[in-house]
């Protein structure tokens, strides 16, 4: 099944958080619904990191914030090293960090070939 990080839907106005909040940053309600966010995004900004723990088993990773359709802004890691701001991105839930027995999930993005329609669903 894939995994999925949802966006937290303000059940007062209907402003969606990412990540959730105490209180909703509109309107001061605190009931909240978890709502699925889109995956396709674009690429706000970007940076590389060189200097990793001793048990990433990679030279570098690239993390980028992207704005998904719905307006969130979430942080991820960039699955290339081809990136520029503004670019098309896709996202997934997958494993970003392995140590001994734990797996932790997070974002991932993946560029989108704008030149066909295969990738879509
Ligand atoms: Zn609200």
């Amino acid at each position: 099944m894939e995994k999925i990080i949802p966006g937290y839907k303000c059940e007062s106005c209907g402003t969606i958080h990412y990540p959730n909040r105490a209180r909703c940053k509109k309107c001061g309600h605190d009931v909240f619904q978890p709502v699925a966010l889109p995956l396709d995004g674009k690429l706000l900004t970007f940076t590389s990191i060189h200097n990793l723990p001793a048990d990433f088993e990679i030279t570098h990773i690239n993390l980028g914030i992207v704005e998904l359709e719905n307006g969130v802004r979430v942080t991820g890691q960039l699955k290339t090293d081809e990136m520029h701001i503004g670019m098309p991105v896709r996202g997934k839930v997958e494993v970003v960090r392995q140590s001994d027995y734990r797996k932790y999930h997070g974002w991932t993005f993946y560029p989108i070939e704008m030149r066909d329609d295969t990738m879509k669903e």
